[in-house]
């Protein structure tokens, strides 16, 4: 095997490479600035994230995981409340829930779709559950309408963990934008990614707005007066500049993403499970995962081949060590801990050529047809 040739997972590289010039040229403009955080770029991305998901608000933050928290104590949760939410997500979902005191109670997912199950939420609802955050996980949109229908119902809130789905569309709409509340990440590799850590909280509710601008700033709206106990969670100035430039191709790379998906079904669906066609809810592709039985000798050919390939996630929240102390066992989310054991996801990244897409896609063929050898 020639070491050049390994097919990374991302390869951000290729990204830059492109908008070299327009990204320099944004962050030499911050520099001459003399302003770091909590200015003009940042503004800017603030507005242009709400247009772009149908927001009346957008509020930057340090991160995705800040997002998450944010959100929750903006709707005054904590201690005695619980918050209902998927198993199968990475960690931050859960962990910022219980960050603000209140007890995380899991719902199972939907085999076909890895996003929460509707039915599995109302089931697990008590007079305690103050809301729910749904993951829209791997850029595949939850099933909001039943979702958001339930929780009128009942008087709760949702917030949207639209972490891994920036771009996606739900029935016109757009992911993030549809709920009480819509987080979301700029890590390097999400489907908008910046040069460090970066995330975005986008509500039409203007109390919401509000509470959230106060929180990420200790607490103040106007300097050195503090109204509440908050944390220092802003988006800095260099992050948004960059996001700004990128935001503006944003489209063009998810629909190369969807581009790389369509033919991976196309030639897999016969040896694999693949992504579940043919429904009303866009889909990103922030990963493309496929499911089998023989998962781990599938990854270890993959990889002798010089294709990497990951698990998202190996272990279901529920059965994490930092959980113990909500008492699940192993079963208590058998659909969870069946896609965990064989769930693969394989390279996909806007600048994925045709050529490693059909090694790629003929690597795993060749494993289903013929065996590892
Ligand atoms: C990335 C991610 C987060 C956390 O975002 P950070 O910016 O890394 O803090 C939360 N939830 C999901 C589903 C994610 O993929």
């Amino acid at each position: 095997m020639n070491r050049t040739e390994f097919i990374p997972m991302v390869d951000l590289q290729k990204e830059i490479d492109l908008l070299k010039a327009p990204l320099l040229k944004e962050m030499k403009s911050v520099l001459k600035s003399g302003e770091y955080v909590l200015g003009k770029k940042g503004e800017e991305l603030e507005n242009q994230i709400a247009e772009y998901t149908g927001t009346a608000y957008a509020i930057g933050v340090a991160n995705g995981t800040d997002a998450l928290y944010l959100s929750l104590k903006a709707l005054n949760i904590g201690p005695g409340d619980e918050v209902i939410t998927t198993p199968f997500t990475f960690f931050a979902t859960a962990e910022a829930i219980a960050q603000t005191g209140a007890v995380p109670v899991f719902a199972d997912i939907k085999e076909q779709t890895y996003t929460i199950d509707p039915e599995k939420i109302k089931e697990t609802m008590t007079p305690k559950t103050k809301a729910v955050i749904v993951v829209h996980l791997f850029g595949k949109a939850a099933d909001m309408e039943d979702i958001m229908s339930l929780a009128e119902k009942y008087n709760i809130k949702v917030i949207e963990d639209a972490c891994q789905a920036m771009g996606t569309e739900i029935e016109g709409r757009k992911a993030g934008g549809i709920a009480d509340i819509g987080c979301f990440s700029f890590f390097p590799s999400k489907n908008l990614g910046a040069f460090g850590d970066g995330g975005m909280i986008v509500t039409n509710d203007h109390t919401l707005y509000d509470k959230v601008r106060e929180l990420r700033n200790h607490g103040s709206q106007r300097k050195y007066h503090h109204s509440s106990i908050g944390i220092n969670s802003r988006l800095d100035e260099l992050q948004a500049a960059v996001l700004l430039v990128k935001l503006k191709y944003l489209d063009l790379f998810l629909h190369k993403r969807k581009e790389i998906a369509k033919r991976y079904t196309e030639q897999l669906n016969r040896y694999v499970k693949t992504p579940a066609p043919g429904e009303k809810e866009g889909r990103t592709y922030h990963q493309y995962c496929i499911e089998s039985g023989r998962r781990d000798e599938l990854a270890s050919y993959l990889k002798k081949s010089g294709i990497a390939s990951a698990v998202y996630y190996p272990v279901p929240l529920h059965l994490q060590q930092a959980f113990d102390y909500l008492g699940y066992q192993k079963g208590s989310f058998p659909v969870s801990e069946r896609i965990a054991d064989r769930i693969l996801a394989l390279p996909i990244f806007p600048e994925l050529s045709i050529e490693k897409q059909n090694n790629i896609i003929s690597s795993v063929i060749h494993f289903f047809e013929h065996g590892a050898d």
